[in-house]
């Protein structure tokens, strides 16, 4: 029995992933945690526009798992099922600043091995009439596209029942103790062969209370909106300087995001929604046209070093599997990260650029 704790995209992906291999799946998680990152995410699958200079090996696994995406794309029944669509991205200037940065990302972007196209004001309009007559060009990014999380979460739990994989609402889990091949927590025993812990921005919190290993974890708080706007289409997923928008099918446009250091804090700030609305009103025209259907908080698990921690935490047992700190790009990643968790778990080879990502890389 694999048993994976917590049921956020990370959990899910696995414990679909291993039901599909013939694995016996068993996911526990606290319908009480608050500021989930999954339910509060975009969907945006971006690894070029995501790509930062100092971030190689993150590019390349995101780029793995983009191409994963890439390959679920063909089947046009899923990619409906779950609002997995080929629209690329168009990075939106609205001033001379903008251009300047957009002109020096075009550059880094070519050093990765891609060629983003300079639009200019009248191609962007061309290419979406709806933005404000105030752009002044953006940059093309082919390729950079977009799932829907939400449909994605709930096909993935559908599956994962359907499949006789087990989902169960758990008190939250301060502390997990394990014996042998039993682990113990919350008055549970149970057997196990592996334990997986995808608890997000929580999985630090366990591990320190369970092993008295702390990784540099923390979480970062990030706002997102869902807008009703029904006279509006967007054709690409747009990025301006503050925020980025992504089309859904029924009328609807997901808004992110805040980035702020504020702990586990889950409420909605002032000056949050400030930013975002404020954002939205330099970005779109007629907001007048658009009504609020949503306000999100998510707690972004993010790991010191920008990378997430995916493998066995050899310092107490080869048996309990790391597999949290995806921090912006969890939903972008949850593809790459179930593969090498079920490599772990099936004792396949993991190649060397992989294995970077295990628990190992800290000093612990
Ligand atoms: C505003 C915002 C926008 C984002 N946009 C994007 C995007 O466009 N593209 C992208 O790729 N990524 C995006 N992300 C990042 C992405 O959401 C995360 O990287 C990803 O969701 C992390 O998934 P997770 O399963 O590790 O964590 P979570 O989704 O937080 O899930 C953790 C689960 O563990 C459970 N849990 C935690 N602690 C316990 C406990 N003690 N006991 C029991 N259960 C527990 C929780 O209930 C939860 O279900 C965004 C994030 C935010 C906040």
């Amino acid at each position: 029995m694999i048993i994976i704790l917590g049921a956020g995209i990370i959990g899910l992906s696995i414990g679909y992933d291993l039901l599909k291999k013939g694995k016996k799946v068993k996911i526990f998680d606290s319908s009480t945690i608050k500021a989930k990152s999954t339910n509060a995410s975009i969907g945006m699958l971006a690894p070029l526009i995501e790509a930062k200079p100092l971030e190689k090996k993150l590019f390349k696994l995101m780029s793995a798992s983009k191409l994963i995406w890439e390959k679920l794309q063909q089947n046009k029944n899923f990619s409906q099922t779950i609002g997995l669509k080929n629209n690329s991205s168009l990075m939106v200037a609205l001033n001379k600043d903008d251009e300047e940065k957009l002109k020096f990302k075009k550059s880094f972007f070519e050093t990765l091995g891609y060629n983003p196209v300079f639009l200019t004001k009248n191609e962007t309009l061309r290419r979406e009439p709806l933005l404000n007559s105030n752009v002044t060009a953006s940059l093309f990014c082919k390729k950079q596209d977009q799932v829907n999380p939400i449909l994605y979460r709930d096909f993935l739990i559908k599956e994962i029942l359907r499949m006789k994989g087990k989902i169960v609402n758990e008190k939250i889990i301060k502390k997990i103790t394990i014996k042998k091949n039993k682990i113990f927590f919350n008055e549970k025993s149970l057997n196990f062969d592996k334990v997986i812990i995808s608890c997000g921005a929580w999985s630090n919190e366990i591990i320190y209370n369970s092993f008295g290993i702390k990784f540099p974890t923390r979480p970062l708080k990030g706002i997102s909106l869902t807008l009703k706007a029904p006279l509006i289409k967007f054709n690409h997923n747009l990025w301006f300087r503050n925020i980025y928008i992504a089309q859904r099918d029924n009328g609807i446009l997901a808004v992110g995001a805040t980035e702020e250091e504020k702990g586990f804090d889950n409420s909605v700030r002032m000056d949050e929604l400030f930013f975002l609305t404020n954002s939205l009103w330099e970005s779109l025209p007629k907001l007048e046209d658009i009504s609020l259907n949503e306000i999100k908080v998510g707690l972004r698990p993010a790991v010191f070093d920008g990378n997430p921690i995916i493998g066995p935490l050899q310092e107490v047992s080869q048996d309990i599997i790391c597999s949290f700190g995806h921090y912006r790009n969890g939903i972008l990643l949850a593809p790459i990260t179930s593969q090498i968790i079920s490599q772990y778990i099936l004792e396949e080879n993991i190649t060397k650029e992989y294995k970077f990502f295990s628990p190992n890389r800290f000093n612990l």
